[in-house]
């Protein structure tokens, strides 16, 4: 039995939702659009492995990771769906191992893809590519301006079968479009200098999540969905656009009750003091963990449907709760830190908030000392 592994703190992984999120988003694209789940980062602290298979079942076209170790991951478990290897790379090393683990690289200047073309040709192997454009993210990619000119060198090369041309938004997720639009002009008009050299279009893609749920103008070939694939809306005016449930919840069991008098401080650096004689809780979970120190006295988690102050700082493994509220509580009843207890539901868009953060990373902040659990 696996039961002794939930004695602590863990990580819960609503499958079922994953399911009916990647359900749900399939629903919202044309025929021709292609879903790809974005299973970086873990699947963004959620398990790549299980959700990459989940998400596959469910209608997902495409995986897309942000490292190789991260693809290798996904091959080592026999999983066969194309994936997309959205970082980039410059070493021939590199190039090695994404050929020989069949990974699709993205290709963001043609100094890349001299290094990707010679080294294939060396290995005498053909690998599809994808080619990356900035067209206002200033991260990735050749600058729009300069498509054609880059598409053509690429075509050009031996060993390198063009599979797609994209981009990444930098603004999908506010309610100002602006910077979207003017960004999807630039991709339109790059698109339209590669035609006119002459060049067949491979797939073309441009939508995150935010673009994909409030604009399908942007969804093109193929959308790559990440944080909604785990039930959580880019922004608040996304909200409702489509149903989304939740993946990952995050639980932990009372370890300790006890009872201080008024004025008694509490964890490191006193940062709390009891206010009156009240009933304190130890659970098995803290920054260790992932849950940031930042929170300290401002955390709320549920019991028994019940929302409980968490009080004092958060230290490396636990942190304390003023249970005063539920005098019979026992060591081993469970604590919701995220997720659903009867009528009342936390979310890392609560955390997010409370810290001055996004819940993407919230959800990547869980570490693997908690085990996920698939629920
Ligand atoms: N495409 C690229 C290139 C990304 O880097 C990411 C994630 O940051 C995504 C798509 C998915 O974004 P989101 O989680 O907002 O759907």
């Amino acid at each position: 039995s696996t039961d002794w592994l939930c004695q602590r703190a863990w990580v819960e992984i609503d499958l079922n939702a994953l399911t009916h999120n990647v359900r749900q988003l399939k629903r919202q694209l044309a025929a021709k659009t292609q879903l790809m789940a974005v299973v970086k980062a873990d699947a963004y602290g959620h398990g790549a492995v299980s959700v990459a298979q989940t998400a596959l079942n469910a209608g997902a076209n495409w995986l897309g990771v942000a490292t190789i170790p991260e693809g290798i991951e996904l091959r080592a478990a026999g999983i066969q769906a194309p994936i997309l290897l959205l970082g980039a790379v410059h070493s021939p090393e590199q190039v090695r191992a994404i050929a020989y683990w069949q990974l699709q690289p993205t290709i963001c200047n043609s100094k890349q893809a001299l290094i990707f073309a010679e080294t294939l040709k060396e290995m005498g192997q053909t690998l599809p590519v994808h080619l990356k454009l900035d067209t206002g993210m200033s991260r990735l990619g050749t600058m729009w301006q300069d498509a054609a000119e880059f598409v053509q060198l690429v075509r050009h090369l031996p060993n390198l079968d063009i599979q797609s041309i994209y981009s990444h938004l930098a603004t999908a997720d506010s309610p100002d479009t602006r910077v979207m639009e003017q960004q999807h002009q630039r991709f339109q008009q790059a698109i339209r200098t590669i035609e006119a050299a002459g060049i067949p279009l491979p797939k073309l893609h441009f939508a995150n999540s935010a673009a994909t749920l409030v604009d399908s103008a942007l969804h093109y070939d193929l959308v790559r969905v990440g944080l909604a694939t785990y039930g959580l809306y880019p922004a608040p005016h996304c909200q409702g656009l489509i149903d989304l449930k939740p993946v990952m919840g995050v639980k932990a069991r009372v370890t300790q009750v006890k009872d201080i008098p008024a004025g008694t401080g509490v964890s490191y650096g006193y940062q709390y003091i009891a206010d009156r004689d009240l009933r304190l809780a130890v659970i098995g979970i803290g920054y260790a963990d992932g849950v940031p120190r930042n929170l300290s006295n401002k955390l709320q988690v549920l019991i028994r449907g019940q929302r409980v102050p968490q009080v004092g700082a958060i230290t490396m493994d636990q942190m304390m709760l003023n249970v005063s509220s539920i005098p019979d509580l026992q060591v081993g009843e469970v604590v919701t830190l995220l997720g659903t207890d009867g009528s009342q539901s936390i979310s890392a868009d609560d955390w997010a908030e409370t810290l001055g953060t996004i819940s993407w990373e919230i959800l990547c902040s869980f570490k693997h000392r908690l085990p996920r659990v698939a629920v």
